[in-house]
């Protein structure tokens, strides 16, 4: 086998990232993207290694059972989604096989309990925030959305996960940059100003913030681009301009000018309302994470007495909506706005009884054990990286009797669970929670409880 080959493929499973494998006639693996089980296909082989090889679909002779007709002209060529191709059950499937892979190959763990995953009823649209990047094209600045694995901007006028009111805010600020002969930032060159469109929604309260990432501190005839959105999208609560002018992946840069409102949106989760700055994480699919945090509540199995710590607590979701079934909640949290967002978020719903502090986990955490806190319950939310062995020492020495383990990615989390379980934990349960429909992600709950002291 060798580049450009075409080749028969009978897909007899999937990868956990979503890839289809085959066998060629020599029995060697090739794994092809956005196929099905039971696909028949001719592949285009793409690379050739040792043991395996890559390919792509170049035609499909006889389709799986499992297949559906992919809604978006972007699918395979932009990044975002996955699965659009499957039916849903077959997604869910996949995705529950890549947590069960993940806690037994990499967390070595067997005989986990693994439930079925959390459906999502609403498969398109579900989402509630967008960063957009930019590019400049003959006919002015275009958003778009990255290519998979990489920094090329693919044209999209409409994504069916994002409420169709972003395009009404897209297709304004595109008019804008056109009209007012304004360019989109350049990787390459570093020169251009607009690099992101941050867009956010509140669906519960329905207020809409729009939020402008500039190399610069800001863009020429602003008031206008303010006027017209304000004018023409009802919606709109709150306009801010954040300046990055650093060589750099990261979107967002620290300072904010707030050009309309009060630079932050309220949006309402599990009863309770929650203030959100540009800074603050909030989970994107609002109604699934209902579902999480709900479950997560559930895991804690907080009594009236315990005191809870709740690590990478963001704006306080998670933390205060259990705090009213604990003594005392303690949040940690390394951004400084999504902190004091923590704190107005209990005032906003009546807690006294919660304290957040600003700092990184794993530093937080020792100094917390130091001072002779004892949590009960410790909830833990960290970004994809999942914790450092260090941090998951200090939780184990800090000796509570339960950890609920909130993540969104199940290889690091597999990972941290086989550490845990080493030291005098055990892995109760996981559910998989789908908060990100069509793409490859899923978040788990995991819970987590001491053996012995
Ligand atoms: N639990 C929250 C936020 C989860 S996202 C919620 O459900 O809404 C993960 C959070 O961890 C983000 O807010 C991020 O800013 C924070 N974070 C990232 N690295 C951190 C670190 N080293 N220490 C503390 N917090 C961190």
């Amino acid at each position: 086998m060798k580049k450009n080959d075409i080749i028969k493929l009978k897909i007899t499973s999937m990868t956990s990232q979503g890839s289809g494998v085959g066998k060629n006639d020599d029995g060697i693996v090739v794994f092809v993207p956005f196929c099905a089980v039971g696909d028949e296909i001719e592949a285009k082989i793409l690379k050739v290694k040792k043991t395996y090889a890559y390919g792509k679909i170049e035609r499909i002779i006889n389709p799986s059972y499992f297949r559906i007709t992919p809604d978006c002209e972007a699918f395979t060529k932009c990044g975002g989604c996955a699965y659009r191709h499957l039916s849903y059950n077959s997604e869910k499937e996949i995705k529950r096989h890549r947590v069960i892979d993940a806690v037994e190959r990499i967390g070595g763990l067997s005989g986990i309990k693994v439930k079925e995953v959390v459906d999502n009823k609403r498969l398109s649209r579900y989402r509630n925030k967008a960063q957009l990047p930019c590019k400049n094209t003959e006919s002015g600045v275009e958003f778009g959305f990255y290519a998979a694995h990489s920094h090329r901007i693919i044209p999209l006028s409409d994504c069916l996960l994002q409420p169709k009111l972003f395009k009404k805010v897209i297709g304004i600020t595109e008019d804008f940059m056109r009209e007012t002969a304004q360019n989109a930032y350049d990787e390459n060159s570093e020169q251009g100003k607009l690099r992101h469109l941050y867009i956010r929604y509140a669906e519960m309260t329905n207020q809409l913030m729009v939020c402008f990432i500039i190399n610069g501190n800001g863009l020429k005839h602003e008031d206008v681009l303010v006027k017209t959105l304000k004018e023409n999208i009802p919606e709109l609560k709150t306009v801010v301009f954040n300046s990055n002018k650093e060589k750099t992946n990261v979107i967002l840069g620290s300072k904010n000018r707030v050009a309309y409102g009060n630079g932050y949106i309220e949006d309402i989760l599990c009863g309770k309302r929650f203030r959100i700055s540009p800074l603050s994480f909030y989970q994107v699919n609002r109604s699934q994470a209902e579902k999480l945090y709900t479950i997560a509540r559930d895991y804690a199995e907080l009594k009236k007495g315990d005191v809870l710590l709740d690590l990478y607590c963001g704006a306080g979701t998670i933390g205060l909506t259990m705090a009213d079934k604990c003594k005392k909640l303690i949040g940690v949290e390394i951004i400084e706005d999504a902190v004091k967002d923590a704190y107005i978020n209990a005032g906003l719903n009546g807690i006294n009884n919660a304290e957040f502090i600003c700092g990184d986990a794993e530093y937080a955490a020792e100094k917390l054990r130091t001072d002779g806190i004892k949590p009960d319950v410790i909830v833990v939310d960290p970004p994809r990286k999942g914790l450092t062995p260090e941090l998951i020492d200090t939780i184990v020495e800090m000796n509570p009797e339960r950890i609920v383990y909130v993540s969104c990615d199940c290889e690091t989390l597999a990972r941290d669970l086989k550490q845990f379980n080493a030291n005098y934990y055990s892995i109760k349960e996981i559910t998989p929670v789908d908060l990100f429909s069509r793409t490859p992600h899923i978040e788990c709950v995991c819970k987590i409880e001491r053996t012995k002291s």
